[in-house]
């Protein structure tokens, strides 16, 4: 888990566009992020330079989008980024979402891809604009699109028959 000692910053969408150029890490030895023991007092190194870099939350995220679990990133083992991946399925920030629709490359939960899906068939977006958000084909993004419209036209129904009945 993360250190409390020293806290990741809010998720910013802004720092997700040119965040290696700020990394702390991109002159240094890279032998230091993967030590033979990840957990143990090798990683040191390479877990302090993390403590002090200013992109740690979005090297964070870039790995757990990426499902990149080996060596030491945002300051965390591979394993502990794995901890991380099971959070974030249930987690929900809306400036998350709001950044994937303007195009940036974001880790997105489970909860945060369906809104996503969601606020496409509110507003009629394309198949293909969700394909390049979700990194998926435009069919698999169009299957999405069709069975989120139905749940909507569903719950719509019901909520009318609702209504109408308590008229
Ligand atoms: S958090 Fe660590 S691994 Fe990630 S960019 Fe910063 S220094 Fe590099």
């Amino acid at each position: 888990m993360p250190n409390p000692e020293q806290p990741l910053l809010p998720f910013q969408a802004a720092e997700a566009e040119h965040w290696r150029e700020q990394a702390q890490c991109r002159h240094a030895d890279p032998g230091h992020f993967f030590p033979d023991d990840e957990d143990g007092p090798d990683a040191d190194p390479a877990k302090q330079l993390c403590g002090i870099c200013p992109v740690r939350q979005v090297c964070l995220d870039d790995a757990v989008l990426h499902r990149d679990f080996t060596g030491i990133r945002a300051g965390l083992s591979g394993r502990e980024r794995r901890d991380i991946n099971v959070e974030a399925r249930t987690r929900y920030e809306p400036a998350r979402v709001l950044a994937a629709m303007r195009g940036l490359r974001v880790h997105l939960s489970l909860t945060e891809r369906h809104t996503l899906i969601r606020l496409a068939v509110l507003r009629g977006y394309p198949r293909t604009w969700l394909a390049n958000r979700l990194t998926m084909t435009p069919d698999a993004a169009g299957r999405l699109l069709k069975k989120a419209a139905e749940i909507q036209a569903a719950v719509a129904a019901v909520s009318r028959t609702t209504l109408d009945r308590a008229a």
